[in-house]
């Protein structure tokens, strides 16, 4: 078992690829502490502030869409699976 130490240091020390991942997760779906490292991260890295603004822009415009009528957005169930295998995988 880690000690609470070390996963503060991880925390603290994570590098844009996992800030990154951790950003396109729901926020439930990993532990406070890291979203605190990916927070802490995003606010002294410049690349992961512009990535994390676009990917609100993105989910803007998503959202947008969504409210058009006839408009259908989203991955379906099969696919989100087999993304989330790949970029589990390193593929
Ligand atoms: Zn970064």
């Amino acid at each position: 078992m880690k000690s609470a130490l070390h996963n503060l240091w991880h925390a603290l020390s994570m590098r844009c690829e996992e800030a990154d991942r951790l950003r396109s997760l729901p926020d439930e779906d990993f532990p406070r502490l890291l979203r605190w490292g990916a927070a802490f991260h995003t606010v002294l890295c410049k690349s992961c502030r512009n990535a994390k603004r676009q990917l609100e822009r993105l989910q803007s415009t998503l959202q947008g869409l969504e409210r058009e009528p006839g408009v259908a957005v989203g991955l379906s169930p099969e696919a989100r699976a087999r993304i989330a295998k790949s970029i589990e995988e390193g593929v």
